[in-house]
């Protein structure tokens, strides 16, 4: 087992017993990094002076007999985080040379821990995709199948836990951006309840849907990872004030007698063969677990699609307009006048995908659409979530797939949108009801390729699917096997 290949916990006991250094796990992922990310693409910056001046405040600190769980861990983060002197682009030409003053609340709770950050990675733009192929900085490739996409729109994060070039790293999950990608690598991915933790230094793409979470190469992982970030934060007045449990302390719980929901409009025909095998498998071994499986419905699920495309964009169109030459990153040339200045700038700013959101979003605001568009949208959304609440007075936790399909081809849904839209089918959902999931690995297609499942829980019950996670991994090998990178 190399070093890179260690999970947090493995590595946090070796760095304990002092059987490495920090400085030299560090080194190994840097070296890692070096040696297989040019085929994948996974980092837009790498940061090693400033890793390696961390890696060795924090090999002082377990010196003095200080570690806590992340100390002088090596991860990275999507470019989405604001990070204070590293350049954060968001994937996106608009911000291809933004240096942020300061950490946002996520990074900051990282950094007290003396955790090592190796670099920033990449991403779809503004995080708007579910392929990381309208990235500025080039399409990322799945580490299991250089062809394929990694899924996104944290297609790096998921890449660089698959080629092992990070050992945990952060995400963010607007409508799936976390689970999917995670889902496509087979590692796994929290998105949390919405509230559960700051948003404050992350860019935002759709406000009131965007959470931040971890992905990692197990369910312990997951654990720690959240349980650092989570919390109550002043800067953010949308995060909630309730306590964050011990996530690690709760993983054992175990499964007999839990109330598991299969909702019967995620099992539809038209669900690939090879992922309709793995939720079956699934849902065999919680049954032979001890817990009680039914079917539950979601009945509004048909219009999440839509619903999530009228409200991301609409927040995306207002959360963007702050990109206009005047404060943040690129400025065009050559230009006459503010309004000149404005247009050309975004025009040469903003990539295709960005430009098409911003135009749906901007529509569905204007007047005489606005309530035809933007409210109805926001009367389903709440449809939804009464969906979801209807279905958590039968079950504690709801089981779907993350995606219809295993990672698909490079360029395959590059000409039809919808079709991108389509895939993140089954987790946009989770994020117009404001609730959590999370993506294990739960098997592998014919050809070779990760397929995630998915765990849905009520509000601020993340303990919940972690434990039902830890129960299904305990009993399975999926999350062991390594991509032939
Ligand atoms: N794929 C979805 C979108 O393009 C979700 C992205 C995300 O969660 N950030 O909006």
């Amino acid at each position: 087992m190399e070093i890179f290949d260690l999970t947090i916990h493995e590595l946090h006991d070796k760095l304990k017993a002092k059987e490495v250094s920090s400085v030299e796990a560090t080194r190994a992922m840097l070296d890692r990094i070096e040696a297989v990310d040019g085929q994948v693409n996974a980092y837009i910056t790498v940061t090693p002076e400033q890793a390696l001046v961390e890696a060795e405040a924090a090999d002082r600190r377990i010196a003095a007999g200080d570690i806590a769980p992340l100390t002088g861990i090596p991860m990275g983060l999507k470019d989405i985080f604001i990070t204070k002197g590293v350049r954060t682009t968001c994937g996106s030409r608009i911000l291809e040379n933004f240096v942020p003053p300061y950490d946002g609340t996520a990074v900051a709770k990282l950094k007290e821990q003396g955790v090592v950050i190796v670099g920033k990675l990449n991403q779809d733009e503004f995080a708007m995709g579910s392929s990381n192929e309208s990235s500025y900085f080039g399409p990322v490739k799945n580490p299991w199948n250089l062809e394929c996409t990694p899924g996104g729109s944290s297609g790096g994060s998921a890449a660089a836990i698959a080629a092992r070039t990070a050992t945990a790293t952060l995400g963010t999950d607007t409508g799936g951006s976390i689970r999917q990608p995670a889902s496509h690598c087979s590692c796994v991915g929290v998105k949390p309840t919405y509230g559960r933790v700051s948003r404050y230094g992350v860019i935002a793409y759709a406000s009131s849907l965007d959470q931040v979470g971890p992905l990692t190469r197990d369910v312990t992982d997951a654990a720690i990872l959240l349980g650092a970030v989570a919390g109550y934060d002043p800067k953010d007045s949308t995060s909630v004030n309730t306590p964050v449990p011990d996530y690690l302390a709760g993983l054992k719980t175990g499964v007999k007698g839990l109330k598991i929901g299969l909702p019967k409009q995620y099992f539809i025909e038209g669900l690939d063969p090879d992922v309709k095998r793995a939720m079956d498998e699934a849902i065999a071994l919680y049954k032979s677990l001890g817990a009680e499986l039914r079917e539950v419905s979601l009945p509004h699920t048909e219009y999440a699609v839509a619903t999530y495309y009228l409200i991301a964009t609409a927040e995306a169109s207002s959360n963007l307009a702050r990109y206009d030459g005047v404060r943040f990153g690129h400025r065009a040339d050559e230009i006459r006048g503010l309004k000149e200045m404005y247009a050309k700038t975004r025009a040469e700013g903003f990539g295709s995908e960005v430009k098409r959101r911003i135009m749906l979003g901007t529509y569905a605001l204007s007047s005489g659409y606005y309530d035809a568009y933007y409210v109805k949208a926001q009367k389903v959304r709440t449809l939804i979530m009464q969906d979801f609440l209807n279905a958590f007075n039968e079950v504690d936790v709801l089981l779907t797939p993350i995606a219809p399909t295993p990672p698909f081809k490079i360029g395959e849904k590059l000409a039809d949108p919808l079709q991108m839209y389509l895939s993140d089918i089954f987790t946009i959902p989770v994020n117009l009801a404001g609730t959590c999931g999370i993506s294990i690995p739960a098997g592998f297609s014919a050809a070779g390729l990760p397929i995630g499942l998915q765990l849905i829980g009520k509000p601020f019950g993340e303990a919940t699917i972690l434990s039902t996670a830890y129960a299904f991994e305990q009993e399975t090998q999926w999350h062991l096997k390594k991509a032939p990178l």
